[in-house]
């Protein structure tokens, strides 16, 4: 539905400027799903945030990349432009520490922002990957 192939998912992404006045990054999304007005919303609610908050997701690590998923033969979700991980230097990913036991270091509040616009969090996975979000509304409960 985001596209079939590279291309494809390409003529279906635009640009969204990651908080603006805070970061600034260009980052390009798919507008299939809303998927930019959405992270347009999670960037306009994270900003609304107390100032102790934004250095989690001041930085990001990008969202669009045409990739499987490391030792799949699966498109990874930033393949389709409808993910994205905020800084890097705040999170903990699975692959990172082989003894698989959990760590988080991202808030809360930040993790509700995002699913309330309907990102799912890699947080919650028991391969745990902290700073990645992406769009799966029918994930949610709401
Ligand atoms: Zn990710």
């Amino acid at each position: 539905m985001y596209g079939s192939s590279e291309s494809g998912v390409r003529k279906n992404l635009t640009t969204v400027t990651w908080m603006p006045g805070i970061s600034g990054t260009p980052l390009m999304v798919n507008t299939v799903n809303e998927v930019d007005i959405q992270l347009r919303a999670v960037c306009d609610d994270l900003a609304k945030l107390d100032n102790e908050f934004m250095k989690y997701v001041k930085r990001t690590a990008g969202t669009f990349n045409y990739r499987v998923i490391a030792g799949t033969q699966r498109l990874s979700a930033h393949s389709y432009g409808i993910a994205i991980d905020i800084n890097t230097e705040y999170s903990d990913y699975w692959q990172w520490d082989k003894s698989m036991k959990y760590k988080n270091k991202i808030p809360m509040e930040v993790v509700e922002v995002f699913e309330n616009r309907g990102f799912i969090w890699g947080g919650k996975w028991y391969h745990y990957d902290t700073m990645h979000f992406e769009y799966r509304p029918e994930l949610l409960v709401k």
